[in-house]
């Protein structure tokens, strides 16, 4: 019988239970994300020979923020703002950290920062 070998740890697989991933055949405790260890129970996502969770897939190849310049999740709650895409949590003011309310209007200083209306105007009024 030719021997099976695993593709995540180059060994061979002598138990029975070994997973299908890209063609290729897994110890059940090597199918597990490159970046968090984590296990991939349910679902994996795959680059170069390397195995990632949905989240760390996501973060390396996925649309960058342009607030942190993580990479973007299709789960994660995004604002658009001058052809941009950042997560919420990095769309906030920058003076008082609120995140803006749908429709609301925020004021673009640079790339990764702004400022809501309230104090645009407050510091509008300082000048
Ligand atoms: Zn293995
Ligand atoms: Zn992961
Ligand atoms: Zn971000
Ligand atoms: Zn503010």
């Amino acid at each position: 019988m030719k021997m099976v070998v695993c593709a995540g740890c180059d060994s061979p697989i002598l138990d029975r239970f070994l997973l299908k991933v890209e063609d290729r055949a897994w110890h059940a405790k090597c199918v597990k994300c490159w970046d968090c260890q984590g296990t991939l129970a349910d679902k994996c996502f795959s680059r170069e020979g390397k195995l990632f969770c949905r989240t760390d897939f996501y973060r390396r190849f996925g649309t960058k923020c342009g607030g942190c310049s993580q990479g973007i999740c299709p789960t994660d709650l995004i604002r658009k703002a001058r052809g941009r895409v950042y997560h919420v949590a990095c769309f906030t003011c920058l003076l008082c950290r609120k995140q803006p309310s749908t429709g609301e209007e925020f004021y673009v200083l640079d790339e990764t920062r702004f400022v809501c209306k309230d104090d645009f105007n407050r510091q509008q009024q300082q000048h």
